[in-house]
């Protein structure tokens, strides 16, 4: 079935051959939406005719007249889609993404119009919680926006705590997830280790006693010293990188913010080795996942 043809690379000149008008960018929208075949929104029927405008499709039985964008992340955009598909693409294959301020200069647009656009691509980076860490995970918790003397402490004011986990092999490093919690404490450490690590991984953690109780859900959960950190190198120079970039682009941003951010991270260093092809799983996600209802204040 999926025969449609997909925009792969990473090479700008190549992108603007492909996407040369608006009317590109909603073929290719079409082509994703009905991919597996066209239902409609309205009544559930599968047949249909050509609709009002090129690309949209009227439902034979209730003459409902849908257009590719109708119910997807792309409904009332305040920009072109040419645009849209250039700050999907950019943001997909930079690697370090590009800031709601870098966008408004680029295109030309108010900082507030790129921030709920940005906050539109986030949520279609969140894990779709289908892949678990697997083999060696380390885990571990800090903090960002504050002192950092305190440890695990509750989060007060600004500061927020992260959990993160990591794969660990031999040579380097796999995927990593982070997400923010409230307090280190088991109910929400093994929340997170629920959604992001399979029960079988060997996961590795420091002595904090956070942790102890979830050994009876993940009976190859180790704890070791940390030795100053030594024993949790690779999970810690992903902890820096990751604040270097949080640091540069956010200052003080509500906790939905800031998982929005560290999805972002997360789904492009996990992707980090074919960056090739997030521009189409990006915009396949922005297609298929419901709009978003959350009004960004930001
Ligand atoms: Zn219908």
């Amino acid at each position: 079935m999926e025969n449609r043809d997909k925009f792969a690379g990473m090479n700008s000149i190549k992108f603007n051959q492909y996407f040369k008008t608006e009317d590109d960018c909603i073929r290719y929208i079409a082509d994703i939406k009905w991919e597996e075949g066209y239902t409609c929104r309205n009544c559930g029927s599968e047949k249909y005719i050509k609709g009002s405008k090129p690309h949209n499709r009227r439902c034979l039985k209730c003459k409902y007249n849908e257009s590719p964008t109708a119910g997807t992340m792309f409904d009332k955009v305040k920009f072109s889609l040419l645009v849209a598909f250039h700050i999907i693409f950019k943001i997909a294959t930079k690697k370090k993404g590009m800031s709601t301020l870098e966008l408004s200069r680029e295109f030309d647009l108010r900082q507030k119009t790129c921030w709920s656009f940005k906050w539109k691509i986030q949520e279609a980076m969140q894990s779709s919680l289908q892949h678990p860490l697997t083999g060696e995970v380390h885990v571990d918790e800090f903090w960002i926006g504050g002192p950092e003397e305190e440890k695990r402490g509750r989060s007060l004011g600004n500061k927020k705590m992260i959990v993160i986990a990591l794969e660990v092999m031999d040579k380097g490093v796999g995927r990593a997830y982070a997400e923010i919690i409230e307090k280190a404490n088991s109910k929400e450490l093994g929340s997170f280790m629920k959604k992001h690590i399979d029960k079988k991984a060997r996961i590795v953690t420091d002595e904090w006693r956070g942790y102890l109780p979830l050994k009876k859900e993940y009976p190859n959960l180790e704890q070791h010293k940390s030795e100053e950190g030594k024993n949790f190198k690779d999970i810690h120079i992903h902890i820096m990188n990751m604040k270097g970039w949080l640091r540069g682009i956010h200052h003080h941003c509500s906790k939905e913010h800031m998982q929005g951010y560290l999805n972002e991270y997360h789904y492009r260093y996990n992707r980090r080795n074919h960056l090739g092809t997030t521009f189409d799983l990006l915009l396949k996600r922005m297609v298929k996942n419901k709009p978003s209802r959350i009004k960004s204040t930001n």
